[in-house]
């Protein structure tokens, strides 16, 4: 089912460059054009190494949407970061999932591939901009994830004449099964007490990739474990200096949070988007549903948040994109902001929907509004990338003192 979206109506780009403008535009084409007819089915579809939705990952790729973050030759844009966000948010639009993709594509791993060599760069950025190759960012383990700390990680790295031989386990990484190569958070020795970051090939001897999860929801942002087992890691593929990695993790971290609050914005725009057509269709007690005054005050409410969301999002990207400083309580705001009000205009969404709001099909008549898809989805945007009361414990530093919070 297709609404019209109250964006065009209801939100001005007024601040936004108009570089950024016209990419929004094209953005939305080229997710009309290869997310939203695979959408559902990617929404829906159990996980597995062959589920990976190539088709639109590429087909994204194609209209230059990956070279964003790299700039010339591939990029004309010149406010990079601000650009991803605005793609990640057009592509939650139609599925977070692929949002969640594109976040781990195009924001995460480019960040840390800043801190690669020139020739690493070389070798890996055209194929990672055409989306020939899918490549994956990792930090997370069995036993460790929202504190990151370099003597909780139990993946290591011990010095060799040449490199490094890496053993241990990351779990939930996105991309795992179909990746090429891996940007990895490792501990500087066994018992070490800094972190590298270094660049893995994934078909590298020694290198297993688990079986997929099986999720509530984000069914097309497929996650496995990746098990390292003596595996060489030459020098080239540091990033950054040795002992660096936390820097390069976390530097990558605020970056990717402000893509996931773009993304919580897109799932809340087609939510109210859904609920917005819900009100003005439906009839209740002889008058539609929007005659009524609880949903007007709820839905203005919600608009107004939705606007607060993006602003925030945009304000953290361009702060980055001037290079002035971390952005790192802006990020943490864009992002727990962002997300929970996709969870809360979802819930509502399906609140005014009834019945068919719950429904993956009406038996007799095969309709569907996505909204099931959308609940399942939406959560995930609340724990993953640094759980939102780890956001909110960012800004508490920023504002009371990180004498005080710890
Ligand atoms: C679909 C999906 C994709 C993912 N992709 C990747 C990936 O590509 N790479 C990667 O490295 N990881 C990835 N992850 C892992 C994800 O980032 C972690 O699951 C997330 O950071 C939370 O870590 P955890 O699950 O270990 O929960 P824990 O760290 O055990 O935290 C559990 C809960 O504790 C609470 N909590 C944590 N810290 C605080 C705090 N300071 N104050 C108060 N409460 C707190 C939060 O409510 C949190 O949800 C992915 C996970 C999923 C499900």
């Amino acid at each position: 089912m297709t609404v019209a979206r109250t964006q065009d109506r209801m939100s001005h780009d007024v601040f936004l460059p108009a570089e950024i403008v016209e990419l929004r535009a094209r953005a939305r084409a080229s997710v009309a054009k290869h997310v939203a007819p695979v959408a559902r089915e990617i929404g829906s579809r159990e996980e597995s190494v062959d589920s990976f939705p190539w088709d639109a990952f590429r087909g994204l790729a194609s209209d230059g949407l990956f070279g964003i973050p790299f700039g010339e030759p591939y990029s004309t844009i010149e406010h990079p970061m601000l650009g991803v966000c605005t793609v990640a948010e057009e592509i939650a639009y139609e599925s977070s999932s692929l949002a969640g993709v594109y976040d781990g594509q195009c924001i995460l791993v480019p960040a840390t591939l800043a801190h690669a060599t020139p020739a690493m760069r070389e070798r890996l950025v055209p194929d990672l901009v055409s989306g020939q190759q899918a490549f994956a960012f990792a930090t997370t383990e069995p036993e460790t994830s929202s504190d990151l700390t370099a003597t909780r990680l139990g993946t290591w790295a011990e010095e060799t004449v040449d490199g490094w031989v890496v053993n241990g386990r990351k779990r939930w990484i996105t991309n795992s099964v179909v990746a090429g190569w891996v940007s990895m958070l490792v501990r500087a020795g066994r018992d070490g007490e800094r972190a590298h970051m270094l660049l893995i090939d994934l078909s590298s001897p020694g290198v297993r990739i688990g079986t997929p999860d099986l999720k509530m929801g984000h069914r097309g942002q497929i996650t496995a474990d990746i098990v390292l087992e003596d595996v060489h890691v030459p020098r080239e593929c540091l990033l950054g200096e040795p002992g660096g990695g936390m820097a390069v993790a976390l530097g990558a971290l605020v970056r990717g949070r402000i893509g996931i609050g773009a993304a919580g914005v897109g799932v809340a725009q087609a939510a109210l988007d859904l609920a917005v057509h819900r009100l003005q269709t439906r009839e209740v007690f002889g008058r539609p549903l929007g005659a009524m005054q609880h949903w007007q005050f709820q839905m203005a409410q919600r608009a107004t948040e939705l606007e607060c969301a993006r602003s925030l999002y945009q304000k953290a990207a361009i702060l980055l994109d001037r290079g002035d400083r971390t952005a790192e309580p802006e990020a943490a705001m864009a992002k727990a902001y962002g997300t929970r009000l996709a969870n809360d205009l979802v819930r509502e969404a399906i609140q005014v929907h009834g019945a068919v709001g719950f429904a993956r099909q009406v038996g007799e008549t095969g309709e569907s509004v996505r909204l099931e898809e959308m609940y399942r989805d939406a959560k995930i945007l609340e724990i993953f990338e640094g759980a939102n009361e780890l956001q909110q414990w960012i800004v508490a530093r920023r504002l009371i003192g990180r004498d005080i919070t710890g």
